[in-house]
């Protein structure tokens, strides 16, 4: 099947305009009148939502007008255009990213809606660089109860997420890839809404999630961009209905700003891999670099990194994409990848060398560790249809282990709260395993006292067995919604 084509509406360009000079853009109104329009449910013209960003990123509007007008977003929706507004806004309070003309039709990236254990885009930037992409990759921090690629990152001493668009340019022709944050100088704006949002519960707004996700990726000057949107309990958005409508609005803004993009649908039910928690992934990423670690998270990365080498024509054929991302994985090129990535932003050479190149054990004495580890155990009464004496695992809950793991110290509750990096867990059994009764299921590493009565029995309510035979676990990614017009919405060919 024939890659897609770009499809940029009229109207809908960079700017706000379809190729001519744009309209004069009229007075922008008071913020507290932009607040009130939108409690109300109005509409919020372009020259209104540049007032709103201006504000925010000047530093003029006050934290309670902001976390205001997320709410009045939150509760009313915005419409595309608004949307659309508002991406552009966002990409604009900060630099365009240029990059020579020898680059074109190499830019790349992936982009998640965030999950629990989700270290995807760790494995596969630097996978995506060995398939010879240049991954300009601006990502976020945890939100909400999801963790966030920039702070498992910061767990590798030295690891530095800001660099200047400068340093951005250099990372990608020496390395192919790098992964950055916000900064005064990149989309500072979505830098301080994404944190108001984390505490002010509009997290799982629409417009804000498309607009957040597309202005980081609009200065990147990309060529084609997969969104993973996540679905199910542990999402931001539980229901795939819901998902589906965010994968619209990111495709068809994103096409309206010049971007081809495609959004997988992926299940987030049960944690991404087999660990939880900033230093542990790290450590599973680095499993997947080798070619190994847990099956799910290795058909994750090769299902997203092959939709975007089809997307960007870099392949016949989703699976071909799949077969070079998973080759880049068992060839050793992607470690190598993610070890100059590491050494080139900021971490001693020393250090990305014995990570990249040492066994788990030694990754593990390299990388911030808890202070104590503590197990749970398989009920044993489980499962209820006694005397069975094991049962299997049909799901591991990962919304109440993200939320225990949030009162440990694995995520925030406060804006810019430190992390506890070695704070997590391991899953010791995976889904369609069989697991004895009283067999361990869960390490939790903590630094603080022994876990809770409560944190416990949130933990145990985690656990759902039964007494079918045991199975394979099926693939999370779901389905992969394409700009309309470019074919049927799921081809693994
Ligand atoms: N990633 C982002 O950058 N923003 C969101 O709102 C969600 C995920």
């Amino acid at each position: 099947m024939a890659a897609p084509g770009p499809a940029v509406p009229r109207g809908f360009l960079p700017g706000g305009g379809s190729g001519g000079a744009p309209d004069p853009l009229p007075e922008p109104k008071p913020l507290l009148e932009l607040i009130r329009l939108k409690r109300d449910g109005g509409r919020l013209g372009e020259a209104d939502v540049r007032a709103f960003v201006g504000a925010v990123a000047d530093g003029s509007a006050q934290g309670a007008q902001i976390g205001a007008m997320l709410m009045a977003i939150r509760l009313r929706g915005m419409d595309m255009e608004e949307t659309a507004a508002l991406t552009r806004a966002l990409a604009e309070s900060g630099q365009q990213l240029e990059w020579p003309e020898a680059w074109q039709g190499q830019l790349v990236d992936k982009h998640s809606t965030g999950g629990v254990g989700d270290k995807v885009s760790l494995v596969l930037a630097p996978a995506l660089a060995a398939c010879g992409c240049k991954v300009p990759m601006i990502s976020g921090r945890g939100l909400g109860h999801t963790g966030g690629t920039l702070d498992k990152l910061e767990s590798i001493p030295g690891f530095t997420v800001i660099q200047s668009p400068e340093q951005m340019r250099k990372l990608l022709e020496q390395v192919g890839c790098c992964i950055v944050g916000q900064s005064e100088k990149l989309v500072p704006a979505d830098g301080i809404l994404y944190a108001a949002r984390d505490v002010t519960a509009t997290v799982d707004s629409l417009p804000l999630i498309t607009a957040s996700i597309l202005s980081k990726k609009a200065v990147e000057g990309l060529s084609a961009l997969v969104v993973d949107v996540k679905f199910g309990e542990a999402a931001v958005l539980p229901s795939q209905a819901q998902a589906r409508e965010l994968a619209a609005a990111l495709v068809g803004v994103g096409a309206g700003l010049g971007l081809r993009v495609a959004a997988a649908l992926t299940a987030m039910d049960t944690p991404v891999g087999r660990s939880v928690g900033h230093a542990l992934e790290v450590e599973e990423a680095l499993l997947c670099l080798d070619g190994a670690g847990p099956p799910d998270l290795r058909d994750l990365v090769t299902r997203l990194g092959g939709a975007l080498l089809w997307l960007n024509r870099q392949a016949e054929a989703q699976a071909e994409g799949a077969a070079r991302v998973a080759a880049a994985l068992d060839d050793g090129s992607a470690r190598g990848r993610f070890e100059r990535m590491l050494a080139a932003q900021g971490v001693d050479p020393g250090l990305a060398r014995a990570l990249c190149s040492g066994s788990p054990a030694r990754r593990r004495e390299l990388l911030p560790r808890a202070r104590e580890r503590e197990e749970l155990r398989a009920p044993a009464d489980a499962p209820r249809s006694r005397p069975l004496p094991a049962g299997t695992v049909e799901h591991i809950r990962a919304l109440p282990l993200a939320l225990v793991l949030r009162e440990l110290g694995a995520g925030r509750s406060r804006a810019g709260e430190p992390i506890r990096p070695g704070v997590g867990a391991e899953l010791l059994v995976g889904v369609g395993q069989r697991l004895r009764c009283g067999a361990p299921w869960l390490r939790v590493h903590r630094d603080g006292p022994a876990l809770s009565g409560p944190q416990r029995r949130v933990l145990q309510g985690a656990l759902v067995l039964s007494d079918r035979a045991p199975f394979a676990a099926p693939s999370l990614f779901a389905e992969l919604v394409l700009p309309p017009a470019h074919g049927p919405t799921d081809t693994q060919k």
